[in-house]
């Protein structure tokens, strides 16, 4: 569910017209709407009535500060992959007891960083980072709460690019590596082992994975607490996946039903759950709109060139992603079809957004809005072809805010002194 609707024949987000947005920052620009990440969130924290959880969103699905103090503000922790993402979580005003620090290539001097900053976990990927993290707690008279990720070896069945839980993946710990680990990991002074970590992948639309994935996670961590481990949490991670299709073909579970499941897995087990949901939260509560600069007719099929382009959204490119297209002027209800290949400016063929889609009659000059590009657009968005960042604009209600500008090209162009015999 999310909060852009046509009303009067003009597509909204929440309570504003999006074409009296594009005439104040002008086009491309990323559109949020603080309803939907808001509610999303919610609907999450509330699928686990019964037990302890800490949601932690994933901050590279949308790292906009304000996009994460608005979750924030809703009581949400924050999984951070960097010393960058630590820096906007602190700053965006997430505590730093509500932290989980991801990703298989951790620094030392990040790891310094997040101990000083006290951060609630690290989610450790490997041995050598267990060894380094637990130098760095000890030079700093520190002790680092860790839990394992362990690799399930489970098939998300998503695209190949985001599934991470399979044993050929490069993330976590193998399977039957794991107690050995954990057991070295108890003789560390400066770690402190408080649990287990799972996360199998992204946009997963089915239950089955995830199951198999947290019942091996479970199974460990009886395993390790007969081991005599202090398992006190199990980190589920993220990955439940969203519907990219008005018209759609496969509705991936609702988070009532993977609470449930989850609930089911673990009760009694008096464990605090993790859960690290991005795309889920934020990828239906934004849009990039961009304006239509010609219609070209080719001679076997009609082009569509917009002014955004694969750098401002790569997920197409990238991972043969959908995204619905719509004109923010409401078509008549009996408007007739057409097919067109949808295409930004970027001199590359892969700068396609999609292939024969059927819009109504659109011409130059009007708006259209990729719906669900809320995750994994901003963040991935770069400056190739020296176009400017689009900026971001985040709406509540009838309010709008900037909230991250779009650089003038004198900005881009300063950062980059001449060499100096040049
Ligand atoms: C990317 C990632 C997430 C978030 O995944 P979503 O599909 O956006 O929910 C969570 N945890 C880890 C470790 C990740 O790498």
């Amino acid at each position: 569910m999310h909060h852009f609707s046509y009303k009067d024949g003009q597509l909204h987000a929440e309570d504003l017209p999006i074409s009296a947005i594009a005439d104040e920052v002008g086009t491309p620009f990323y559109c949020y709407s603080t309803a939907t990440i808001e509610r999303h969130y919610r609907v999450f924290k509330e699928s686990f009535p019964q037990t302890k959880t800490l949601v932690a969103y994933s901050i590279k699905s949308n790292s906009n500060l304000s996009v994460i103090r608005t979750l924030a503000n809703c009581g949400a922790g924050a999984d951070i992959v960097s010393q960058g993402e630590l820096e906007r979580a602190l700053a965006a005003g997430v505590p730093a007891d509500k932290i989980v620090f991801s990703g298989v290539g951790k620094t030392a001097s990040e790891m310094a960083s997040a101990l000083d900053a006290g951060i609630y976990q690290f989610n450790v990927e490997s041995e050598p980072e267990l060894q380094l993290l637990n130098e760095v707690a000890v030079s700093a008279n520190r002790t680092a709460p860790i839990t394992l990720r362990v690799n399930p070896d489970v098939d998300a069945k998503t695209h190949a690019k985001i599934t991470t839980g399979k044993s050929e993946n490069k993330f976590g710990v193998p399977w039957n590596q794991a107690r050995r680990i954990y057991r070295d990991a108890d003789e560390m002074p400066g770690i402190r082992v408080v649990g287990v970590d799972v996360h199998i992948g992204s946009q997963i639309t089915d239950l089955t994975p995830f199951k198999d994935a947290f019942g091996r996670a479970v199974e460990m961590a009886r395993l390790l607490r007969g081991d005599g481990h202090a398992i006190e949490r199990l980190d589920l991670g993220g990955g439940l996946g969203i519907p990219y299709r008005q018209s759609n073909e496969t509705v991936p579970p609702t988070p009532s039903e993977y609470g449930a499941m989850v609930e089911d897995l673990t009760k009694g087990l008096d464990l605090e759950l993790i859960f690290e949901p991005g795309r889920m939260i934020v990828g239906n509560a934004g849009c990039l709109i961009s304006r239509v600069l010609y219609v070209k007719n080719g001679s076997d099929r009609n082009f569509l060139i917009l002014d955004a382009a694969m750098n401002d959204l790569i997920r197409p490119a990238l991972y043969d992603a959908h995204h619905d297209i719509v004109p923010i002027k409401e078509p008549a209800a009996n408007a007739t079809n057409l097919p067109f290949d949808v295409v930004g400016p970027v001199c590359e063929t892969g700068d396609t957004f999609a292939k024969d889609r059927y819009l109504p009659d659109i011409k130059p000059g009007d708006l259209v809005g990729f719906m669900s590009a809320g995750a994994y657009g901003a963040v991935q968005s770069s400056e190739y072809n020296s176009r400017p960042l689009v900026p971001e604009v985040l709406v509540k209600g009838s309010n709008m805010a900037v909230v991250r500008r779009r650089p003038t090209l004198k900005e881009m162009l300063s950062r980059e002194p001449m060499a100096d015999w040049l």
